[in-house]
């Protein structure tokens, strides 16, 4: 499937392995605008095939196969697109611009989330113009900046979040994306052993970014989940309490996370693992129960119910078994020393301005 080109350093995909990448990046491409199309056509189905099935995967999918992510998003695609074409200028991301896009995505990550209560969790069409404005800003970023630097390696939302929960992957994936590696951003962070947000803290923005949603990011899941979906046009004047509870929970974590990180003398990587154990087990906490009908607000985040029907112990054995998982995964597992990706020959060895 991959031949080995420079000892264990990178890997160049056959043929046929990189064909069978390419059908799953497009079916992945295919499945993202069926659903974009339901959002506007079919908003009940839209809306329950991307909040209820495909985003409750997601954080589970980081923690395991970050690479497998990042080879078949659909933003990839939109951000990948322009070299593909021939319309990117191909600018060199500098460090200090790409502290700025970092910080940038951690930022747009706490507004986005809220106005999921608000509007976009009942709202197919509002949804659908988030997530068409999502592919154009990684289309522009991609005409540019060099192949993933722009947004999958700077904006992105999600990436401060790869980041975060995929330090411990299960395998290094081929890298499908990058048939040859033109050195865009450094570190790559798909072919990175032990990557986390910290270990990019090369100016005063990366630092902040990664402070804030390592020791942000638990409190901040834990007020999501305790703010209701609202319907119709109340959202909008529930604005401030859709971002208080999140933000008051962010900063309660975040200021236990300093204090620890300046006089517990817990190493510094154990500790961002502590934190992102902390953060996906509470995501899954809520998120389990509500899939099947047993949410804090009964309706939101519902997949299917099955309240009535199956034990009522049952979410709590969810819980626990969330609990137990993560914290085995990113705590006491052995450590593999992997990256997300295996990185492709180097098509130049440009150095980095
Ligand atoms: S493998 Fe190379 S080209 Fe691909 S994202 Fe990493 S640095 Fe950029």
């Amino acid at each position: 499937m991959v031949k080995q080109a420079n000892s264990q350093m990178t890997a160049q995909l056959s043929g046929k392995a990189l064909l069978g990448w390419r059908i799953l990046q497009w079916l992945f491409l295919a499945i993202g605008l069926t659903i974009l199309s339901l959002l506007f056509f079919a908003p009940q189905i839209g809306i329950h095939a991307f909040w209820n099935g495909l985003i409750p995967v997601a954080p589970l999918l980081l923690v395991l196969l970050p690479g497998l992510w990042r080879n078949v998003c659909p933003l990839a695609f939109s951000a990948i697109l322009p070299h593909r074409i021939g319309l990117s200028a191909k600018k060199r991301l500098t460090v200090a611009r790409q502290g700025k896009l970092i910080l940038t995505g951690v930022i747009l990550l706490m507004l986005i989330l809220p106005w999921r209560h608000l509007v976009l969790d009942n709202n197919g069409p509002a949804t659908g113009v988030v997530l068409i404005l999502l592919g154009a800003m990684a289309f522009y970023m991609g005409t540019q900046y060099e192949w993933k630097s722009g947004w999958c390696s700077g904006m992105c939302p999600v990436h401060p979040v790869e980041k975060f929960y995929g330090s411990r992957p299960l395998a290094p994936m081929p890298n499908a994306q990058c048939t040859s590696c033109h050195n865009c951003v450094i570190p790559c962070p798909d072919s990175t052993k032990l990557l986390q947000p910290e270990k990019q803290d090369n100016t005063r923005n990366h630092k902040l970014a990664a402070t804030l949603l390592i020791g942000g990011f638990p409190g901040y899941i834990w007020g999501w989940f305790h703010i209701r979906d609202y319907h119709g046009t109340e959202g909008l004047e529930h604005i401030l309490a859709a971002y208080t509870l999140p933000l008051a929970g962010m900063a309660f974590t975040l200021a236990v996370y300093l204090f620890l990180r300046k006089n517990s003398g817990i190493e510094k990587s154990l500790l961002t693992r502590i934190f992102a154990a902390a953060a996906v087990t509470c995501y899954y906490w809520y998120r389990l129960p509500a899939l099947i009908g047993f949410g804090i607000y009964p309706g939101d985040g519902m997949l299917v119910d099955l309240s009535g029907q199956v034990p009522n112990y049952l979410p709590f054995i969810l819980q626990g078994a969330a609990l137990l998982f993560f914290s085995w995964w990113l705590l006491w597992k052995p450590t593999p020393q992997t990256s997300w990706t295996i990185r492709p020959p180097f098509a130049n060895r440009r150095k980095r301005l």
